[in-house]
């Protein structure tokens, strides 16, 4: 199974001067594809019809293969405005009583408005960093010997793709140019052990099955803290935690035959929902919790694990026995219920909490076994 996802990155690294050639072209663009819909409006073309002939009807400057997307774009907008939108119950429900089916049925010719331009490859190179930039996207053979060299800066959505197939082809508006990133996907695995995650200081994970990982990772935080935030010291120790982290993870899904992992969703975390975010921004930040997140949830796509998240509603004060909830039944690394008296360690109780309410909320039912 292939994927697709696409990332937008700002335009406002380029010049004024670049800009309006820019938009010069997009403008030009804009009047071939307009050209190219009243042809292909009122005649059936499809993409075998897109031939050399055809793209050197339009009076343009623009070079050929930049005729091709404006042709390409045309074709796609009239494709897609000659199906007949779906029409409602009601409009049906009128059509059958004046038993006419044309009434709601009426087309409407597309116009390009200069907003975008959807280019090919053969237009598009995207290059790796060259000075302060992340990569530069140059748009040649444009025609008048035009070329235009955009630099952008990757952001954290973007970065996330690193290991992606990036895509040659881009959609480049007034602001942004859209990026987009493929993956081919194996399907999930359909057996295997399913496990709730509490994500902590103390223990940096602690899971469903009672398994304390990276209990020694706290000594590495409380050394960051140590260190002049910024300082070159700092960024190491920052790079040292995350290599730590990483190779937590990975040793535990090489070592363990998983099928479902439930997290705590992360937006939560920064209301004391469940008692323990203080303790929470004066270690792990939220930006580590974000970082930690992403770690997992990428082995989960390398091993076919599928990877789940829980509103984290109080999971650490619950009794996952009798379900009887209240703040003091916690107590530090110590959980021991006021209403049954069931006791355990606090981070396993969080654990189990987060795979129980996923699993027995609406989603969990198809990895009931
Ligand atoms: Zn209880």
């Amino acid at each position: 199974m292939k994927i697709k996802i696409s990332s937008k990155c700002s335009l406002k690294f380029l010049t004024e001067d670049k800009k309006r050639q820019l938009f010069e072209v997009m403008e030009e663009y804009s009047g071939v594809v307009n050209f190219f819909i009243d042809i292909f409006w009122l005649n059936d073309f499809t993409k075998k019809d897109l031939t050399k002939d055809v793209y050197n009807l339009s009076p343009t400057w623009l070079s050929a293969r930049m005729k091709q997307c404006s042709a390409r774009e045309a074709l796609a907008m009239c494709q897609s405005n000659n199906q007949y939108r779906n029409k409602s119950n009601s409009e049906l429900e009128v059509e059958r009583l004046l038993d006419d089916n044309t009434v709601f049925s009426e087309k409407v010719k597309p116009h390009h408005h200069a907003r975008r331009m959807i280019l090919s490859s053969q237009i598009v190179s995207i290059e790796q960093g060259r000075n302060s930039f992340d990569i530069w996207v140059i748009l040649s053979a444009i025609g008048e010997k035009i070329k235009i060299s955009i630099p952008v800066r990757q952001h954290r959505h973007f970065n996330q793709f690193n290991s992606w197939k990036l895509s040659t082809s881009i959609v480049i508006t007034r602001t942004y140019i859209q990026f987009s990133f493929e993956k081919e996907i194996e399907p999930k695995k359909q057996s295997g052990v399913i496990v709730g995650m509490d994500v902590g200081i103390n223990h940096l994970i602690v899971t469903s099955d009672k398994e304390f990982l990276g209990s020694e990772i706290k000594s590495s935080i409380i050394d960051i803290k140590r260190k002049r935030q910024g300082s070159k010291a700092y960024i190491r120790a920052k790079k040292t935690l995350k290599y730590r982290i990483n190779q937590v993870v990975k040793e535990y899904f090489n070592n363990k035959n998983l099928r479902l992992v439930v997290v705590e969703k992360l937006h939560n975390l920064k209301k004391s929902a469940n008692g323990r975010s203080k303790e929470f921004r004066k270690t792990l930040s939220n930006w580590n919790y974000r970082e930690l997140l992403e770690i997992i949830q990428k082995h989960t796509e390398i091993n076919r694990v599928s990877f789940r998240s829980v509103n984290p509603y109080k999971t650490s004060q619950m009794c996952p026995v009798c379900n009887h909830t209240q703040r003091e039944n916690r107590n530090g690394e110590n959980f021991k219920c006021l209403e049954c008296g069931f006791s355990e360690q606090a981070d396993y109780v969080g654990s189990l909490n987060i795979r129980d309410r996923f699993l027995t909320g609406r989603y969990g039912a198809c990895f009931k076994t």
